[in-house]
């Protein structure tokens, strides 16, 4: 079975897992929308995407423009199995009584709350509960860097408690409309949104959150304290990470002393757009000191979610029963 899956916003999320479904064997992308007729839909013609209008009322506007389009939305949701929704967050009840309406199945992001859907996805923590599932929501790009490195911790050693701050990007490096610029910005809620977000992939962790914005584009970064259950030792945490798919090591003994030499190191490597989906723990960062965990990690927002979005695919279509065999296949896919 090939599965059709349609885009519904061609963004900095939407344009990555259109190329990733590009590159899968077993799904292929019928069509992406945008709302204007920008560079990015231009791109998106010439990589040979179809393009569709997110709102109908601005067709006009692409054909002056000389871009061709397929139609709008209902049209693009009558061609496809499944749509991914990548509009910009809270967007998605609206949209969801419309895939509902055209019988297709949908997925979300991290921007929408679990709420919407009532199923939350990670490759590692809960393929197996999303088989055949109808809509679903990938978590954020902070809780799906918390999970990877959470939950094989949890499963192989035993967690009593977490304790993580995320010191969060201000920005995306595209947008030129938000700061902050000269400010961190502490979020006052405690926990903060990503902690909740977790136990919806990971249930029964206990898990507390803090998290700051900071003026910075590249990445986010996690520092984390996990009171684990059994003693171990430090050689034992980083051997459970090598063996988890997506966790990368670097180390500051390497050069790699900062987001920004990271986001260098994927640029040396010419991943796509500089991407980099793995999770990056500094090897030389993580102790055990008394039975508690400490370590700091660094996730690439804009790309981590991506091979997220195909595995959530392979389950909600049971085109693999096994959460290990799709990873190990997007992995090969887009070579990470
Ligand atoms: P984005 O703003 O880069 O892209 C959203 C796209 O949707 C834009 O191209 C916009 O023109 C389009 N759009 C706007 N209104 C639309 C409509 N009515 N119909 C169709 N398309 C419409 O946003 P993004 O960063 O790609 O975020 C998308 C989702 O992914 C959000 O839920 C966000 O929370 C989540 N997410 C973002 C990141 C990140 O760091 N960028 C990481 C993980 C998850």
């Amino acid at each position: 079975m090939t599965v059709r899956v349609a885009i519904n916003g061609y963004g900095t999320i939407g344009k990555r897992v259109a190329d990733a479904v590009q590159a899968q064997e077993d799904m292929t992308v019928v069509g992406v929308t945008k709302t204007r007729p920008t560079f990015e839909a231009r791109l998106a013609l010439e990589k040979g995407f179809d393009l569709f209008v997110a709102i109908r009322d601005n067709i006009p506007k692409f054909e002056a423009s000389g871009l061709r389009v397929c139609g709008d939305l209902d049209a693009l949701l009558g061609k496809c199995d499944v749509v991914i929704d990548c509009t910009p967050g809270k967007m998605g009840a609206q949209n969801l009584d419309l895939y509902k309406l055209a019988g297709v199945k949908s997925i979300f992001q991290g921007g929408e709350k679990h709420d919407l859907t009532g199923r939350s996805f990670n490759s590692l923590s809960n393929y197996g509960d999303n088989l055949g599932a109808d809509h679903v929501r990938v978590v954020s790009c902070n809780t799906t860097g918390l999970t990877r490195t959470l939950y094989p911790l949890h499963r192989d050693i035993g967690i009593d408690k977490v304790y993580a701050t995320m010191i969060r990007r201000g920005v995306d490096p595209n947008d030129d409309k938000k700061g902050p610029m000269n400010s961190i910005i502490p979020v006052l809620k405690v926990p903060s949104h990503h902690g909740p977000d977790v136990k919806t992939v990971i249930p029964g962790l206990d898990i507390d959150t803090t998290a700051v914005a900071v003026p910075t584009t590249l990445m986010h970064l996690h520092s984390v304290v996990v009171k684990l259950r059994k003693n171990a030792s430090t050689e034992e945490v980083l051997d459970i990470w090598d063996r988890t798919p997506r966790v990368r090591f670097v180390s500051g003994e390497d050069g790699i002393t900062s987001t920004s030499k990271i986001m260098e190191m994927a640029r040396d490597m010419q991943t796509s757009r500089s991407d980099l989906m793995d999770i990056a723990v500094w090897k030389d960062g993580v102790h055990v000191i008394e039975g508690t965990l400490y370590y700091y990690q660094a996730i690439h927002q804009e790309s981590d979610v991506v091979p997220e979005n195909i595995d959530c695919i392979r389950a909600m279509f049971e085109l693999t029963r096994n959460n290990m065999e799709s990873i190990l296949k997007t992995n090969m896919a887009l070579m990470i």
